[in-house]
Parts: C-alpha cells; sequence; structure tokens
C-alpha cells in the first residue's frame, strides 16, 4: 500500500484478506431459535410466523402485516389482490431490482417507468403526470438505498386519480418519511428479509397495510387460495375442510424462517445505529472529493441506511465505473453495482422498445454508481480500510489534462 500502487497493478492490497460486500449479523439466540423451531416439530407456516407478523405490526406501526417467502411474491400479491391485470399500467422507477418490474410483467400489465432524481435516485414526483393514463391503475416506488421517496406527492397524485400505491420497501425497513414509518403510508407496502438486507429469515418477505380486506386476501393467495376458514386448520385442533376460493400462489412464510426474523427484528434499530455512524464518516471523508458524491438524503426523512451509493463523476477522472470497482476489489474491498436502470437489460428494452436515453438520469446513474461495503458487522476499522482503499484508487485515476 505504501507505494501506492494498486494490487490490481502487482501492489499491495489495502487489507490482506477480502471485506466481504455484505455479512449477516445472526446471534447465538437466533440460532438456538432455530434449533429450537426444528425440535418443535412445528416446521411450515405456524406460531412463530404468527409471532414475528405482531412484532412486526408493532414495529411499523401498521394494521396488518402478513409473512412471506419473498418481497417479491409480496409485491405480485399486493398487485394480483389490488386486481392489476391484462391491459393495465402500473407506474414504477427504472432503476431498481429487477423484481420490482418482473412481477407486473407476470400479471400481464405493463411497467411504465418513470425517471429519477439525480442527486436521490429515487423515482422523480414531478415525472408522474405525464405518465399517467387512462390504464394507470397503481403506482409503485421503491426507496432506494433506504430513503423514502416523495410519498406525500405520490399519495396525492394516487388519491386524485384514484389509484393504488404499493411500496417496494426491499430496502426501507427502517425508514420514515415526514415522522411517518414507511410501512404506513402507501395501499400496502413490501418488506425483503433476503440474506442481504437490513434484517434477513435467509429469503423472507412481509407485507403491510392498514386495510383489512386486502391484507385477507393477499393471506388468501399466499396459500394457494385458500378461505381464511382453512387458515385456522392451522391453528385450532380438530379436523377442519378447506375451500379454495381462489388460484392462489405457495408464498407464505414459515416458522424456520420466522425463528431467524424474530430475532433480526429485535437488533434492527440497534444495527440502523451502528450504519448511520458508519454513514457519517464515509460522507466525512469523501465531502472534500470532486471525483466522487455519496447520494443525498433530504431533510425530512429517515433513511434504512440499506446501501451506501456513491457517484463516480466521470468528467473528473480517467477510469470508467467497472474498472474503478474491479480496482477496489482488488484491494480487497467488496463492493456492489445498485442498479443498472430496467430499460438497458435485454427483456425490457426489446419487449418494450425502450431507447437508452428513454430515462436519461437513469441511464447517466446505470454507469456511475457503486455501492461501498455498509453493515453493522463491520468495524470501524473496516470502513477505515474502505476509505482508504477509495482514496488509493482514486488518485491511481487522475483526470488526464487536456
Ligand atoms: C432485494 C430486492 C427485492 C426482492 O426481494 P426478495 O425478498 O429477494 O424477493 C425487490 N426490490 C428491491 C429494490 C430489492 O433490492
Amino acid at each position: 500500500m505504501t507505494d501506492g500502487r494498486l494490487a490490481s497493478e502487482g501492489g499491495t492490497p489495502v487489507r490482506p484478506t477480502l471485506l466481504p460486500f455484505h455479512r449477516s449479523w445472526i446471534d447465538e439466540a437466533a440460532i438456538q431459535e432455530v434449533a429450537e423451531t426444528l425440535r418443535s416439530g412445528w416446521l411450515t407456516r405456524g406460531p412463530r410466523t404468527a409471532r414475528l407478523e405482531a412484532a412486526f405490526r408493532e414495529y411499523v406501526g401498521a394494521h396488518h402485516a402478513v409473512g412471506l417467502n419473498s418481497c417479491t411474491a409480496g409485491l405480485h400479491l399486493a398487485l394480483a389482490a389490488l386486481g392489476i391485470g391484462s391491459g393495465d399500467e402500473v407506474i414504477t422507477t427504472p432503476f431498481t431490482f429487477a423484481a420490482t418490474a418482473n412481477v407486473i410483467v407476470h400479471l400481464g400489465a405493463r411497467p411504465v417507468f418513470v425517471d429519477v432524481e439525480p442527486d436521490t435516485l429515487n423515482l422523480d414526483a414531478t415525472k408522474i403526470a405525464s405518465a399517467l393514463t387512462g390504464k394507470t391503475k397503481a403506482l409503485l416506488p421503491v426507496h432506494f438505498a433506504g430513503q423514502p421517496c416523495e410519498m406525500d406527492e405520490i399519495v396525492g397524485l394516487a388519491r386524485s386519480h384514484g389509484l393504488a400505491v404499493v411500496e417496494d420497501a426491499a430496502h426501507a425497513l427502517e425508514a420514515a418519511y415526514r415522522r411517518r414509518k414507511i410501512g404506513t403510508l402507501g395501499s400496502a407496502t413490501v418488506f425483503s428479509f433476503y440474506a442481504t438486507k437490513n434484517m434477513t429469515t435467509g429469503e423472507g418477505g412481509m407485507l403491510t397495510t392498514d386495510d383489512e380486506p386486502l391484507a385477507e386476501q393477499v393471506r388468501t393467495l399466499s396459500l394457494h387460495g385458500l378461505s381464511q376458514n382453512a387458515w385456522r386448520r392451522y391453528a385450532e385442533p380438530g379436523f377442519h375442510h378447506y375451500e379454495v376460493i381462489a388460484p392462489g400462489y405457495k408464498y407464505n412464510m414459515f416458522d424456520i424462517q420466522a425463528a431467524l426474523g424474530l430475532h433480526q427484528l429485535w437488533a434492527v434499530e440497534k444495527w440502523w445505529e451502528i450504519r448511520e455512524r458508519y454513514v457519517r464518516r464515509y460522507d466525512e471523508a469523501f465531502a472534500p472529493l470532486t471525483e466522487l458524491s455519496p447520494l443525498q438524503v433530504r431533510s425530512d426523512r429517515r433513511s434504512a441506511h440499506h446501501l451506501y451509493v456513491v457517484l463516480l463523476h466521470l468528467e473528473h477522472l480517467s477510469v470508467t465505473r467497472d474498472r474503478f470497482a474491479e480496482a477496489l476489489l482488488a484491494e480487497n474491498i467488496g463492493i456492489g453495482i445498485h442498479f443498472r436502470s430496467l430499460h438497458l437489460h435485454p427483456y425490457y428494452r426489446d419487449r418494450f422498445g425502450y431507447a437508452p436515453d428513454d430515462y436519461p438520469v437513469a441511464r447517466w446513474a446505470s454507469d456511475r454508481v457503486l455501492s461501498l461495503p455498509l453493515y453493522p458487522k463491520m468495524t470501524a476499522q473496516d470502513v477505515e480500510d474502505v476509505i482508504r482503499a477509495v482514496l488509493k484508487v482514486l488518485r491511481a485515476f487522475p483526470k488526464r489534462r487536456p
């Protein structure tokens, strides 16, 4: 490191071993609870799932919470329960994970993308109105990196046009908008417990809503379309018939997941504080730089700090983002790319005929974003290693003089 030569060019890496991009925090109590679940004989959806749903309801402050096997499943079910189908349009961001738009396609509806804000990379609420048509049925904002979208505008627009709002809160577990928790604002909100998210059940998700019929429909659809009476089969002793009232899916959470989730949920605020401390340190270290900038977080909302995303200012560098990322990896710093805009991917480009410049901000950001490690299992020293490595790689690619 001392000679400043990049590890990718034969120099010594900043760290001797890889700092992974993410590692989950799984304590002994969680492992015990999973083991007890296995010993209890109740492996499928049961008492622990019900306990996690109750605890999640309380944490978010929503009236209903439905445990599911993924966030993707929850987005699919929310739209299905709202009756979205063939010929309908759902407005969303292209700057997201594939799942957000894939579920719209699964239902035979059309994902209509709206470009993002350059400083937050969240859906630009001021551009939604011009994308509305007679076929628009719902708005599907994604709280990118954990920062809530402009929800007053989004919910207001939805109200005045009779649209539903389904939020992809895969990044936004601990987030709040104008002091209101994410999970209490839209028609339905879906959280992810995938292994890299702020809390994990390995795979898993949770849908929250204040709308009781919607919650009941999501529940029914998540378990083969069996009537709510059938659900009691799992809770009450004795023999019960079930009735199939819809061609549902197999999307329910099960108790081995929930056992892990219970111990994760208890810790999320403590973990958030650690991430917030790391975010402040990154912000402070990167503030003087002209070569990159972190995303802006608006003062009227609380980010869940799921990802620490920087935008590389390529005009001030003699390197592409991909080479920059490779050089960081060679320094033994795990990195992520969130995201390459969906309209640039072959399926969305070809099926819906999108040109790269249809969403200029999303296109611009796709070549510039880089996510740095941010999780409570890292130490303060790990954070310093990331900063040192970023500065080292920046120095190795100074802007060429004209
Ligand atoms: C992770 C993620 C999802 C999917 O979550 P799963 O629980 O894996 O289905 C959806 N949207 C976004 C923005 C994500 O990051």
